[in-house]
């Protein structure tokens, strides 16, 4: 079966309208936020992520500062991997055990501190439908990439129905409406196990103007995909 996750990053205060169109639609979601942002984009207090986590929206951890763990010290590392999830667990209320790479920045080393810490990570690899659990891989970003980017991918990740589907959509039709495509043809082939995960930031759908777009996306999910839509916390299930 066809599995679909919706997840945010950044803890921006626009994440409020994410989560108010993901309970508007009923469609479930994972935001993964952190304590602060050092480049200096702000984050919802500990106070909004509480009000708007239950229901459909879930937390996981992205770091304290939002800092690319690569870049940092073996004790920076650490200390931005237990910091962040400390402070998500005293704003949420309840234990955090998934987290989401900055940048999608890591290699070997911190992989396993992460793995420590965390029972799944997320990355910013797009174009896959299988993940290598722990790690969990992305299937679209929720960008104007282009069908260009999602053909390179699709060749680089070896997934054949997504170079299928994307090779179809050349020229033809834009990045959104061949993510809708896959999404309609992917669920209605109920044999194959995959898992669909959507990704991206509400900063960048409002730079984009792409809240229409998702709320139209969300209007489709809610109605002849919503068998398919999952909670990210049982991503271990099937997995
Ligand atoms: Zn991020």
């Amino acid at each position: 079966m066809t599995r679909l996750f919706f997840t945010w990053d950044d803890g921006h205060p626009d994440d409020l309208r994410l989560a108010a169109l993901h309970e508007k639609y009923g469609v479930p979601c994972m935001l993964f936020v952190p304590a602060a942002n050092a480049e200096g984009r702000p984050v919802l207090t500990a106070g909004a992520l509480r009000g708007i986590c239950g229901g459909n929206v879930e937390a996981g951890a992205h770091t304290y500062r939002h800092r690319y763990l690569t870049e940092l010290q073996p004790g920076e590392v650490t200390a931005e991997l237990t910091d962040g999830k400390k402070y998500l667990e005293d704003a949420i209320g309840s234990p955090v055990e998934h987290f989401c790479f900055p940048g999608g920045r890591y290699n070997r080393q911190i992989l396993r501190e992460t793995l420590r810490i965390y029972k799944t990570a997320r990355t910013a690899e797009i174009m896959r439908t299988r993940h290598r659990f722990p790690l969990v891989d992305t299937t679209f970003h929720f960008f104007p990439r282009g069908w260009r980017s999602a053909l390179y991918h699709s060749c680089r990740n070896r997934e054949g129905s997504l170079l299928r589907a994307a090779l179809q959509s050349c020229g033809r039709r834009g990045y959104f409406e061949f993510m809708e495509r896959y999404l309609t043809s992917a669920a209605e082939k109920g044999e194959e196990e995959r898992d669909v995960i959507i990704w991206g930031h509400s900063w960048e759908l409002t730079e984009r103007r792409l809240w229409g777009q998702l709320e139209r996306l969300l209007q489709l999910v809610s109605g002849s995909l919503r068998g398919c839509t999952a909670k990210y916390s049982q991503i271990y299930i099937n997995g």
